[in-house]
C-alpha cells in the first residue's frame, strides 16, 4: 500500500499542477457526473447503510443522500460565482491600486470520514474539495464496510484516481495517510483522533478542519412546551440510534417539570417505535460490539426510568432514560454517542452553570424555553459550535448556517458556501497602476515622518 499511496499522491499532485481542476466548467462537469452516479446508485447506498447498522431508508434519505444532493445542487449552481476574483476596497496607502481576493484551491487534500453518517460525511467534504478545484483522497470508515464499498464504486465510476481516489482501511492506513504531506486535511471523528490528526498536520504545517464531538447539553426550563419538547427530543436523540455528533447528550430540566418530561418522553418513544423498539424497522443498531459494550456499561447501577433493555446478539440498546446519574458516573464522563439519555434536574441557574462548565466547549447546545431573557442569557453565556432554540439538531440542515465546533469540539466549519470556502485559499492581490508613484515611502526618510503620520491618520 505504501507505494500505492505514494503513486496516488504523486499522480494527484501532477494532475493538480496540470491546471485542469482550475477550470470552472471542468469542476461543474465533475460534480454533475457525481450527482448522476449517486442518483443511479441511490438504492445501493440505502441498502449498504442498512446492512452496516440497520438504518432505515427514511433516515438514509433524510440524513445521507438528501443532504449530499442538496449540497451538490447548491455548489453546482453557485461555484462559478463563488470562484470569481472578488474586488475589495483598496488602501489609500497604495494609491493608485485595485485589490482582489482570488479564490485558489489548496491542491491535494485528504478527507478522513467517520462511520456514523458514513455516506454523507465522506461525500459532502469531497463535493467541497472538487467545487473549490482540488484533487482529493477520501478515506471512509472501516466500521461501515458496505457503505465504504459503494463509495469506492461510485468514485471509481466517476473519477480517474489522479483526480479523486478512495483509500479504504482502518487505523494503519489512516496513520500512513497522515504521515504524508497534504495541502489540506479535513477530518471528521472523535476528539481523541482529532488530536492525532492535528499533530500529524502540524509536522507539515498543513491547514486542517476538525469536525469533532463533545457532550451537548439540552436545557429545558419550566416555561417550555414540554409535550412538544419531549416529542422533538425523542426524534433528535434516537435518530441514527443516538449515534449523532449533534445529538442532545444530556438533559438539564427544571425540577418542577422533570417528572412530566420523563412521562411524556416515555409516551413519545412508544408513539415513535412501539412497545418494543427492537421490532421497529425505524430503530437502528449500535455500530459494533465495542461500542455496544461501552454503552451497556453506562447502564450498570443506574436508576433506569425508561428502557434499559439490551440484546448483545444484535447490538441492540433500547431507547433509555437514566434518571439523575452522578456527575462521576460512566454516562456523564464522555460523549455518550448512543440511545441513552441522562436526565438531570436543576433548582436554579447556578446548577445549570456548574454542570455545563464542568465540560469542554460542546459542538451543540439546545434550549427549550418560551422566556426570551432566559434563552438570550444561555446563548450569550456559553461558547459552543451551534444550536437550536425549542428543538434539536435541525440547524444542521440549513446550508446558510455554518456547521462546526469550537475549542474541543472542532476547528473550522462547512455547509453551503462555507464548504466551498473551507477548501479555498483566499489569495490577496493588489494591482498597482504605473501612472503615479508617490515618493513618500522611499528612503532617504529624513523629513517625511510628519507626512507619514498625517497620512496614516487620514487613511
Ligand atoms: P474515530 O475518530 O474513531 O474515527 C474517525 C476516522 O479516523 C475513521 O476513518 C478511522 O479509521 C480514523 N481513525 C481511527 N483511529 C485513528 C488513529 N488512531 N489514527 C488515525 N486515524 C484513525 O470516530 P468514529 O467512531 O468513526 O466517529 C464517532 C466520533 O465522530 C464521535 O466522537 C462524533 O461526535 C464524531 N463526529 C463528529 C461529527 C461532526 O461533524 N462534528 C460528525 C460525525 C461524528
Amino acid at each position: 500500500m505504501k507505494n500505492d499511496l505514494d503513486n496516488i499522491i504523486n499522480a494527484q499532485r501532477n494532475f493538480f499542477n496540470a491546471q485542469e481542476t482550475k477550470s470552472i466548467p471542468y469542476r461543474i462537469a465533475a460534480l454533475k457526473r457525481l450527482r448522476s452516479e449517486i442518483h443511479k446508485r441511490e438504492a445501493d447506498i440505502h441498502k449498504a447503510v442498512h446492512q452496516d447498522f440497520k438504518k432505515s431508508e427514511f433516515e438514509s434519505v433524510l440524513s445521507e443522500t438528501g443532504i449530499v444532493e442538496k449540497e451538490l445542487n447548491l455548489l453546482i449552481k453557485k461555484l462559478a460565482s463563488w470562484s470569481r476574483p472578488q474586488r475589495v476596497k483598496s488602501s489609500m496607502l497604495n494609491f493608485p491600486s485595485s485589490d482582489y481576493i482570488y479564490k485558489d484551491p489548496y491542491g491535494t487534500v485528504l478527507i478522513i470520514a467517520p462511520w456514523n453518517y458514513p455516506f454523507q460525511l465522506a461525500m459532502v467534504p469531497l463535493i467541497g474539495a472538487i467545487a473549490a478545484g482540488n484533487t482529493a483522497v477520501v478515506k471512509p470508515s472501516e466500521l461501515t464496510p458496505h457503505t465504504s464499498s459503494v463509495i469506492v464504486e461510485i468514485c471509481n465510476a466517476v473519477f480517474e484516481e489522479e483526480y479523486v481516489a478512495v483509500v479504504e482501511g482502518g487505523v494503519e492506513i489512516s496513520t500512513e495517510l497522515l504521515s504524508k504531506k497534504w495541502d489540506y486535511i479535513f477530518f471528521t471523528g472523535s476528539v481523541f483522533v482529532g488530536k492525532i490528526v492535528a499533530k500529524a498536520a502540524a509536522e507539515h504545517l498543513t491547514p486542517v478542519t476538525l469536525e469533532l464531538g463533545g457532550k451537548n447539553p439540552c436545557i429545558i426550563d419550566h416555561s417550555a412546551k414540554i409535550k412538544l419538547a419531549a416529542k422533538r427530543l425523542v426524534w433528535a436523540k434516537f435518530l441514527n440510534g443516538g449515534q449523532t455528533c449533534v445529538a442532545p447528550d444530556y438533559i438539564l430540566v427544571d425540577n418542577k417539570i422533570k417528572a412530566d418530561f420523563i412521562k411524556y418522553y416515555d409516551l413519545e418513544i412508544k408513539n415513535a417505535y412501539g412497545e418494543n423498539p427492537k421490532n421497529s424497522p425505524d430503530y437502528p443498531r449500535i455500530i459494533n460490539k465495542k461500542n455496544f459494550e461501552r454503552l451497556e456499561k453506562m447502564l450498570v447501577g443506574e436508576q433506569i426510568a425508561v428502557g434499559g433493555t439490551t440484546d448483545a446478539s444484535e447490538n441492540y440498546i433500547a431507547p433509555t432514560i437514566i434518571d439523575q446519574p452522578a456527575m462521576d458516573s460512566e454516562v456523564m464522563k464522555d460523549e455518550i454517542f448512543g440511545p441513552i439519555l441522562p436526565v438531570l434536574g436543576y433548582n436554579n441557574e447556578q446548577e445549570i452553570d456548574q454542570i455545563i462548565r464542568s465540560y469542554d466547549k460542546s459542538l451543540s447546545l439546545y434550549v427549550f424555553s418560551t422566556r426570551k431573557s432566559f434563552v438570550k442569557k444561555i446563548l450569550s453565556t456559553y461558547s459552543f459550535g451551534g444550536g437550536v432554540i425549542n428543538d434539536a439538531i435541525v440547524y444542521y440542515a440549513n446550508p446558510n448556517l455554518p456547521f462546526g465546533g469550537v475549542g474541543n469540539s472542532g476547528i473550522g466549519g462547512y455547509h453551503g458556501k462555507q464548504t466551498f470556502d473551507t477548501f479555498t485559499h483566499n489569495k490577496a492581490i493588489s494591482k498597482r497602476a504605473n501612472w503615479l508613484d508617490a515618493p513618500i515611502r522611499y528612503a532617504p526618510y529624513k523629513g517625511k515622518l510628519g507626512q507619514l503620520r498625517l497620512f496614516l491618520k487620514w487613511f
